[in-house]
């Protein structure tokens, strides 16, 4: 009951039920059919199977018995023994069969059966047969017959006869069976059958069922919710008899019905509601619509005025935000035509203006309207009837409007004035203060140009003046990043344009940038990120451009602004000549104390020797012969001194005159001979002339260090050999030797001050490093040089080079009839009466223009007419005129080519040194030989004229 009233509860366990009932119902029946089936052919299987089994016993016992007569007859007839023999055998046989024929009887026909052939096999062997054999082997036929005829064979007929009815029987039985197993297995398909139709019937009423109970209240339930739905009033019934989800979906449903019924009131009473503020908000939206075309509007202006000041806050190029104002606000006013223009420069920017319009505009600037908004200040609008070219093709009277607007700056005076024209439609009043607003955001950006052109300006001339400083100068600022440097800053770091790359860097890569150049990379990479990091950033450093082994110091300073650190400057300084002279300076001072104490020491010992002792006249000359030459190498070494000290001060003079070379060097070889007994001398020379322009004096200085050197540093003596020749336009000497040679490492040292190559092979030497510093400095001051080439351990060779000059052999390559080309214009300018005679007659001679003056004033006035080749200058000149110095100085104060003039002095004066630092020519200090005088005029402007510095004037005068 309670299982009952369980499954009532669910549908789906109603569901269940009946389908367990049903595969039940199933499962027995086909169980039942198939039993039977198999029971029903297995029994007629068995009994088919025992009737075969007896019939073929049957058929062996058949043919035992027929064996047995044929063996006997034959036996009888051939009286075969064997074949006797075989018959009796065949008994045994039959009995075996008949035990097995009783094993498998199950009726009493069988048994009858095996009972009436047992009798019959008893006394066929017992009885007839043995009666037959004994009557056979007595030969006694007639018995024999009789008992054949007498029964024998009828016997053995009727047991055939039974054996054949009996199997007869059997078959038929086989058969009776076989009908019986077909008749039953109908009835088993017939049953089969009906049991399908009983499942179908099962089947049919679960269905119905199922229908009744779920489906139709199901679909009842459905009418009801279409009906809902399509808004119709629909009730449904609660199943109150059912306790299963149907009956408690009826009732669910039921209340469902009843709250959306409910809800359907409310929200009917609400949709009234939302039409009521519908209406409202249709109100609203209507108000919100206008408000928005005005946000529009403004938002349109305000567009158009972030556009404007976009356009003229974008450049900083006067023309080109000029451009952008007149179009923006032609554009924002709507106006045809525009023109804004500068009062104190003129420079403009127009829209829509012809040239000649424009030009109107500008000619009328501060006149008219445009005065009356100069006056004023204050911005206006004119009407005025269109022109034929505005008004198109309209022929209609039309008006235009001009709308004058000032721009004023900071001091509220009028800088420009921005003209705005519309055809035909006059500027809204509204917009008065609009277009006002903007007239003052072009005042600002005007304003902001003028301050950056300004700022321009001084940045431009901060970095002029910074340019030209000697000193490298970098800014950067907190950060490290370069802000500024100089052209000198760029040179030192070998880029043309480092300015421009290195400013905006960070400090990372323009540190990197500069320290390639630099032999200590890592330390100078140090001192920046040190120096830049560090809050007071007061320090130097060091360092060497790798490529020009130039020294340069940096010095590092903070900026500060408002006492807080804004970025750092350093200075790049070149100290490479300080710190040549520095260690010029110790190297000298370790060669003066040792130069000077060696004969110093010699001196001081042989005259304490000669003070102290009693000597012999022999000893004390040769004592006095070395304190002598003592004394000899000490003024050598402090005149070396004197002339280094002269020549680095600039303070040394040279002569000018026209020397033979060869006549100097003989003169040396001479001298220098005497010093030694262990080197040859030769003098090659391969060239005609060998005379030069020069200072007889420094020329033989020049090959007195030479050839001395060559006998110091070739102990071991040897050739010393001087060979003269010229080389291009050039006077070449050279002076070889056998000696040391020069370590290559020294060959580019060589012509230093001071420098002397530190071997042993040379240490006993002595020296001060001089020698070839001063043979250079003449040299150069010659404009000549002179060169070192050299194989250690075999010898050295330096030649000096000297440029040729063209000289005069007689004079009469001088006259004016045989080249008019060297007929060159001079002036004397001289005081003394009979001087002036002389030296105006051998230049006459000479094929010399002539001009004297006594005055100096007179003859520089003059030059500016009539330019002179040369002049000769005396120095003293009358009293109270200008003299020679002052002429000079006037000269030189002239441009070119007055201040370049080649000057002769003839003076009694003994000043060549100041005449010299002046520039003169030639110096020469009466008396002199007149002839001397011409021959170097001659030969200093011909030389200028090969070297194209000559001045040809426009005329030349004799005097
Ligand atoms: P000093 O001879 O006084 O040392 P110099 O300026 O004349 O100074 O020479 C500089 C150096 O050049 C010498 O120290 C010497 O080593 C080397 N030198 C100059 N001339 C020769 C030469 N002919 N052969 C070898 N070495 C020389």
């Amino acid at each position: 009951m309670k299982i009952k009233k369980h499954l009532q509860k669910s549908l789906s366990m109603q569901f269940f039920g009946l389908m367990l009932r049903v595969v039940l119902f199933i499962i027995i029946g086909a169980l039942v059919i198939i039993f039977s089936y198999r029971q029903l052919n297995e029994y007629h299987s068995n009994q088919n199977e025992l009737l075969e089994q007896k019939e073929a016993i049957i058929k062996q016992i058949d043919n035992r018995f027929n064996q047995a007569f044929f063996d006997f007859r034959g036996y009888f007839a051939f009286n075969n023994e064997s074949l006797k023999e075989d018959a009796f055998k065949q008994e045994e046989k039959i009995r075996k069969l008949l035990d097995e024929f009783k094993r498998v009887e199950n009726n009493t026909e069988d048994h009858i059966f095996y009972e009436n052939v047992e009798s019959y096999l008893n006394t066929y062997y017992r009885d007839l047969i043995p009666e037959a054999i004994t009557f056979f082997e007595q030969r006694d036929r007639d018995n024999f017959e009789a008992l054949a005829n007498d029964g024998g064979t009828k016997a053995v007929n009727a047991f055939k006869n039974d054996v054949q009815a009996y199997r007869n029987k059997i078959d038929d039985k086989i058969e009776a069976n076989y009908e019986l197993l077909v008749q039953r297995n109908s009835y088993i398909l017939i049953f089969v059958g009906l049991y399908l139709i009983g499942i179908m019937f099962i089947l049919f009423q679960l269905t119905r069922t199922m229908f009744k109970n779920v489906g139709k209240p199901l679909s009842d339930f459905a009418e009801v919710a279409n009906e809902v739905a399509s808004g119709k009033d629909a009730d449904v019934a609660i199943i109150t008899n059912r306790e299963d989800e149907l009956g408690k979906l009826s009732v669910a449903f039921k209340k469902m019905l009843t709250s959306l019924q409910e809800k359907e009131q409310d929200l009917l009473g609400q949709n009234e509601e939302l039409i009521a503020q519908q209406d409202e908000l249709e109100a609203q939206r209507f108000e919100l619509e206008q408000a928005l075309s005005n946000l529009k509007r403004s938002e349109n202006n305000l567009r158009d005025r972030n556009e404007f000041v976009k356009g003229i806050s974008n450049s900083l190029d006067k023309k080109n935000v000029l451009d952008e104002i007149v179009v923006n606000m032609c554009k924002i006013t709507q106006a045809d035509q525009g023109i804004i223009c500068f009062l104190d420069d003129q420079s403009y920017a127009a829209y829509g203006i012809s040239q000649t319009g424009k030009q109107q505009f500008l000619n009328n600037l501060d006149n008219g309207l445009n005065d009356k908004l100069i006056k004023y200040k204050e911005s206006f609008t004119v009407k005025r009837e269109l022109i034929d070219m505005e008004k198109g093709f309209h022929e209609a009277k039309s008006y235009g409007y001009d709308l004058y607007l000032p721009i004023l700056d900071i001091e509220n005076e009028v800088i420009a004035v921005l003209v705005l024209s519309r055809f035909g439609s006059a500027f809204p009043e509204d917009q008065m203060d609009e277009y006002n607003g903007f007239a003052k955001q072009i005042s600002i950006s005007l304003e902001n140009i003028q301050m950056y052109e300004q700022s321009e300006e001084d940045r431009n001339r901060n970095q002029d003046i910074l340019n030209t400083v000697l000193e490298g100068i970098q800014l950067v600022d907190v950060d490290g990043n370069a802000v500024q440097v100089n052209h000198m800053l760029c040179q030192i770091f070998g880029c043309t344009e480092a300015s421009n790359r290195i400013v905006g860097m960070s400090l990372d890569n323009w540190s990197k940038e500069m320290a390639q150049f630099i032999e200590d990379e890592d330390d100078f990479l140090a001192f920046f990120k040190r120096v830049i990091h560090s809050a007071d950033s007061e320090a130097t450093h060091t360092y060497t451009l790798s490529n020009k082994n130039k020294i340069y110091k940096v010095y590092a300073n903070s900026l500060y602004h408002d006492n807080e650190k804004i970025g750092t400057v350093f200075v790049h300084r070149d100290i490479t000549k300080e710190t040549e002279v520095d260690q010029m300076k110790s190297e000298f001072v370790s060669t003066v104390s040792h130069e000077l104490r060696t004969p110093l020491a010699s001196i001081y010992g042989y005259t304490e020797l000669m003070l102290n002792r009693e000597l012999k006249p022999e000893k004390q000359k040769k004592y006095l012969t070395t304190i002598y030459q003592e004394t000899k190498r000490l003024t050598n070494l402090i005149n070396d001194f004197l002339d280094v000290q002269r020549m680095e001060s600039g303070r040394q003079t040279y002569e000018q005159k026209y020397i033979d070379l060869l006549d100097i060097v003989k003169d040396v070889v001479k001298t220098q001979k005497l010093a030694t007994s262990i080197h040859e001398f030769q003098i090659d020379v391969e060239t005609q002339d060998t005379t030069v322009l020069g200072d007889k004096d420094k020329l033989k200085q020049i090959f007195t260090n030479l050839i001395n050197n060559a006998i110091k540093y070739s102990p071991d003596g040897g050739n010393i050999s001087i060979r003269l020749y010229r080389e291009d336009d050039h006077m070449k000497t050279s002076v070889t030797d056998e000696g040391l040679g020069i370590p290559e490492d020294a060959l580019d040292k060589l012509f230093s001050k001071f420098y002397r190559v530190d071997n042993s092979d040379r240490r006993t030497i002595g020296g001060t490093g001089l020698g070839l510093s001063i043979v250079k400095e003449i040299a150069l001051a010659h404009n000549g040089d002179v060169q070192v080439a050299s194989e250690y351990g075999q010898g050295s060779s330096f030649t000096v080079t000297l440029p040729v000059v063209e000289t005069i052999v007689n004079s009469e390559s001088l006259s004016p009839q045989s080249d008019s080309k060297h007929a060159y214009n001079v002036y004397i300018i001289e005081d003394d009466q009979h001087l002036t005679g002389l030296l105006e007659q051998e230049l006459r001679e000479n094929n010399f223009y002539v001009q004297s003056f006594t005055k100096a004033a007179i003859a520089l006035k003059q030059i500016k007419s009539v330019v002179p080749h040369a002049i000769v200058l005396d120095l003293n000149l009358e009293a109270g005129e200008m003299d020679g110095w002052e002429f000079m100085r006037e000269l030189k104060r002239l441009d070119v080519p007055y201040s370049n003039i080649p000057i002769i002095i003839s003076s009694a004066l003994e000043e060549q040194d100041k005449g010299f630092q002046l520039g003169v020519t030639n110096y020469f200090v009466k008396p002199y030989r007149s002839s001397d005088l011409s021959r170097t005029l001659l030969q200093t402007l011909l030389e200028k004229e090969k070297r194209g510095q000559i001045l040809i004037p426009d005329t030349k005068k004799d005097s």
